[in-house]
């Protein structure tokens, strides 16, 4: 056994938000490395007046025509503050509003620009748009820069140059924007990006029980750990067919409570993570490139636990658990084969298709140990499968609900916070091609077609009837030049997600768990 790798949770400081003050600008400015500056595509005349340096500006940006370029400055102060200038396309007389994913990723490429500087201290000015949109506009951009500016995990031998930002100024927010909700959404965001780019040597279920401990210390959480021992205890087969193929026996199921500090019981909502720390495919082997990035395939509970993390620092009123199944999916001789026959620890038999099907098999046992908690409903988040991605792209994550009525809910969270979801219908009817001669169930179905709808209908068997249930099949986890606001390949999807359905939508879930 080698020296264990050690990981650690994110250390650098949260981004400091200074919101307007009465010092005038062109003092503020004089203390700023940079100034970022948005307005709409179509900008009236009188907007230029209140820009600093506004005559230069309007004069740059009556040369470049197209709307999508970016005008870059620097005002002619001590400072040398360098100027980055969106007109944010679509906005303007007898424009349609801009989409909430749209306005994020035009935010996403300004904050790259100003990034590229790597200023210390922004100052953010958004001129010519009403109250609302003005305040939705500057939420996005500070999205955006707290995303641009984090330091993802390294691990070269020379120092690498780091990211500076560490203050943005507004300059103006007419109606008073909620930093500490943005702040939070955006650390969750960036902590499950830390997670799911760890190596795979680093972050192993050891290590990522030891983060989880110190991290539940730090938030006031109550964590236990279901150990193999303690899951056979359990008869917890599912799980345990997928872990008894590892090397090592630190696999397991870590338990998280939420509690608020006012005795507020109902409702209570169970967060559920696919935690595969590495998923080789098993005895039914990926290939070189399905395999490469398989440390990814731990992003469900990393968009869990971040989601608590959140939920906690803004103080939700009402109770949360969190579940994350941890575990590898190895090759071993010891690794579990199609057509073997296990037992999940709510009495389902399940038939063994394809062994690089471990997520729903490590989540069954997940979830109907979460149910026996009676949460009012379950919101789980899986990377599970490859048939989402066929059906809606990296850009798109899906959802399947055991309550229909709330797919309206589910659409228009995505909609409202730019991180988007689309429904897929869970008719009973699906579970004929799950049907097995000699168990109750089978993991999935041998002919393949519509996967991720199989898998969700295989799930449900661990699902009781009285609770409300949404899964999340995180097709958007993982994306080539990043998503919305977010750079990089770990697009760190889902937990803004989760944050605004729970957070904001908490008393339908309920309400849906009942009808
Ligand atoms: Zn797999």
């Amino acid at each position: 056994m080698s020296a264990a790798n050690t990981v650690r949770l994110p250390t650098q400081p949260e981004l400091r938000v200074l919101k307007p003050s009465r010092t005038p600008v062109s003092k503020l400015l004089g203390k700023t490395e940079h100034l970022l500056i948005v307005v709409p595509e179509k900008p009236p005349v009188s907007i230029w007046r209140q820009l600093p340096d506004g005559t230069k500006l309007r004069k740059i940006a009556g040369k470049s025509l197209a709307a999508n370029t970016l005008i870059r400055s620097r005002l002619a102060n001590a400072a040398g503050t360098g100027i980055t200038l969106g007109k944010l396309p679509g906005t303007g007389s007898g424009k349609k509003a801009v989409s909430a994913f749209e306005r994020l990723s035009f935010s996403g490429r300004l904050a790259a620009d100003v990034c590229g500087d790597n200023p210390a201290s922004v100052a953010v000015l958004v001129a010519g748009f009403d109250a609302v949109t003005e305040a939705a506009i500057l939420e996005s951009l500070l999205l955006a820069l707290a995303a641009h500016r984090f330091n993802m995990p390294v691990y070269k031998s020379e120092p690498t140059s780091r990211k500076r930002l560490n203050s943005v100024r507004i300059l103006k927010d007419e109606t008073g924007i909620d930093v500490p909700r943005i702040l939070a959404e955006a650390n969750a965001t960036n902590l499950v990006r830390w997670l799911t780019s760890q190596p795979p040597n680093f972050l192993d279920a050891k290590m990522y029980l030891a983060l989880l401990r110190s991290l539940a210390k730090d938030k006031g959480w109550k964590l236990s750990f279901l150990s193999e021992a303690k899951l056979k205890k359990a008869g917890a087969g599912a799980f345990l067919a997928v872990s008894q193929g590892n090397a090592m026996r630190d696999a397991g199921i870590v338990h998280i409570r939420y509690r608020p500090k006012k005795s507020a019981v109902r409702p209570k909502i169970a967060l559920v993570g696919k935690g595969i720390i590495f998923d080789t495919g098993g005895n039914n082997l990926k290939p070189f490139k399905g395999m490469l990035d398989m440390h990814q395939d731990m992003a469900g509970s990393a968009v869990a636990v971040a989601t608590l993390a959140a939920l906690t620092d803004l103080e939700a009123p009402f109770a949360v658990d969190c579940w994350l199944a941890i575990t590898e999916n190895r090759v071993s001789a010891n690794a579990y084969k199609p057509r073997d026959i296990v037992t999940a620890s709510n009495g389902v038999s399940i038939e063994v298709i394809h062994t690089d099907a471990e997520g729903r098999m490590a989540l069954a046992d997940t979830l109907a140990l979460a149910a026996r908690e009676q949460p009012t409903a379950i919101v789980d988040f899986a990377t599970l499968t490859g048939s989402c991605i066929a059906a809606l792209t990296e850009r798109y994550s899906g959802a399947l609900t055991n309550r229909p009525t709330l797919n309206e809910l589910l659409i228009d969270t995505g909609r409202r916070c730019g991180e988007r979801i689309w429904p897929f219908p869970m008719d009973h009817d699906f579970d004929e091609e799950l049907r097995s001669e000699v168990a109750d169930v089978m993991q999935c179905a041998p002919a393949g077609g519509g996967d991720h709808i199989q898998a969700a209908r295989f799930l449900n068997r661990f699902i009781p009837d009285h609770t409300a249930w949404v899964h999340i099949d995180l097709s958007s986890a993982s994306r080539k030049g990043g998503l919305a606001q977010v750079p990089g390949e770990v697009t760190g999807f889902g937990a803004r997600y989760a944050i605004n359905l729970v957070l904001d939508s908490h008393e339908q879930l309920a309400a849906a768990a009942k009808g």
